[in-house]
């Protein structure tokens, strides 16, 4: 239940955005948080700030034509959430996938406001992307399809104004596409106009790996801040991509088992430990199905066909897919199987009901805003190296990701404990995340 005043500007919220439930559960999550900063902060309330954020400074939804291999005209839709310039720039990556609409977006973006507050560097928040499938395209279509994205978004972007990088179905391949049409089209060489770029032409070490690196070590963080540790223990990563790879890779840094990888078509479980080595020539480079690991990779690896990933028992998970990929009956069953800890590397993959569970069970729980801002940060990190003319070592980086991500673990624990809600991770991410920019709105007065 949200109180009165919540509840009225919520209502306010459906009533603006019919149709868009993944928005909705987004905004809620948010709301039930602040019930707890409204009463100690009336000056929020008296600003309408909760109704001005809900609202996305500006919406761009945009045609895509492009002509396929078979000189055939296809259609997509674009779309650019511009939600929120307080702290900086518009930022947030961009999703290539067929489930990608209107609300998808504004639920993406809505998370990136508080997310990228939450890194503590000057970031807005924004998020864009198209129904596009690249599954099964063609390099050539891939290229065509982005380069005609890029013609119509461009007029949106720069270093100052708006700030893309990847998300689901883009990565560097779609963001050298991207740019090259950027810089053709505008005949500047804006290196900090996106981030993901490559590394000879821009692109920072470690931005790769940050978003699943950072996701383990908010988890490494919440084991050590409970007297424990990644040492031996097992560990269940969904997904295949480019975060849960990495989770993967830095799950076996901290001395971590990492015993399963999945994609749409189902899971892998290796008792022994993922091999990242094929996982990666796998997905990274041959673009196939988790189902080649297991027939690969032979000693007593197993693939499950559609089944849920959270079945495997393990004691810490790291859910790296996609929104609501994880449910209640999952959550009981982690916590039947004496789950310790989930941090969240996708953008809300546990449904709210699974985030009940787990908070009901005392399982520490990390949100996607704070346990994935690794990615983010990381992008920021790439624009500083932009402006600076300058390319930063793998360590150096690597040292300011774990620090930042440090720093977010800490900044959730003591602002949860500032309102009496000790190990609300979710709470604390929230309200730290929603006080810098709620700050900065009332410092611009009401524009
Ligand atoms: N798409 C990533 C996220 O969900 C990264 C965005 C970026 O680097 O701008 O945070």
């Amino acid at each position: 239940m949200l109180d009165s005043t919540l509840q009225a500007t919520y209502d306010q919220v459906l009533h603006r955005n019919p149709g868009e439930p993944e928005f909705h559960q987004a905004v809620r999550e948010v709301f039930e948080s602040l019930e707890v900063v409204q009463s100690r902060h009336p000056e929020y309330q008296d600003h309408s700030i909760l109704m001005r954020l809900c609202e996305p400074e500006r919406q761009i939804i945009f045609r895509v034509p492009w002509v396929d291999d078979d000189g055939v005209v296809q259609v997509n839709r674009g779309f650019r959430v511009e939600y929120n310039s307080a702290l900086g720039p518009y930022k947030g990556g961009l999703r290539f996938h067929p489930s990608v609409n209107l609300g998808i977006v504004k639920f993406l973006g809505f998370e990136q406001i508080f997310k990228n507050s939450l890194t503590g560097l000057p970031i807005g928040g924004g998020k864009g992307g198209s129904d596009f499938d690249p599954h099964g395209r063609s390099d050539g279509e891939i290229m065509r399809f982005c380069q005609s994205f890029m013609t119509e978004l461009h007029r949106h972007m720069g270093e100052y104004t708006d700030v893309p990088a990847g998300d689901i179905g883009v990565g560097a391949r779609e963001i050298g596409y991207l740019f090259g049409q950027y810089k053709r089209l505008t005949n500047r060489y804006e290196a900090g106009v996106l981030t993901g770029k490559g590394l000879d032409w821009g692109g920072s070490l470690v931005r790769k790996e940050a978003t699943g690196y950072g996701a383990a070590i908010f988890a490494d963080e919440m084991l050590k801040a409970n007297g424990s540790s990644f040492d031996g223990r097992r560990v269940a990563v969904s997904g295949s991509g480019n975060v849960a790879i990495y989770a993967i890779e830095k799950v076996r840094q901290l001395g971590g088992i990492p015993v399963t990888a999945s994609d749409s078509t189902g899971y892998v479980v290796d008792e022994n430990g993922v091999d990242l080595a094929l996982l990666q020539q796998i997905k990274e480079v041959e673009r196939g199905r988790i189902v080649e690991y297991a027939e690969r990779r032979g000693n007593g690896a197993r693939f499950v066909a559609n089944g849920s990933v959270w079945d495997v028992p393990v004691d810490i998970a790291l859910p790296c897919a996609t929104q609501n990929e994880l449910n209640v009956e999952d959550a009981r069953t982690l916590v039947k199987n004496g789950v310790l800890a989930v941090s969240e590397g996708a953008n809300m993959p546990c449904t709210p009901e699974a985030v009940a569970v787990f908070r009901e069970a005392d399982v520490r729980y990390g949100p996607g805003k704070a346990a994935n801002a690794g990615g983010v940060a990381t992008s920021a990190l790439e624009m500083q190296q932009n402006a600076s003319r300058d390319a930063w070592s793998f360590e150096h980086t690597e040292e300011r990701l774990t620090q930042i991500m440090k720093g977010i673990h800490t900044t959730c624990l003591e602002t949860a404990d500032e309102f009496g809600r000790p190990g609300d991770y979710a709470l604390g991410a929230n309200v730290a995340g929603f006080r810098k920019v709620a700050d900065a709105m009332i410092a611009f007065g009401v524009i």
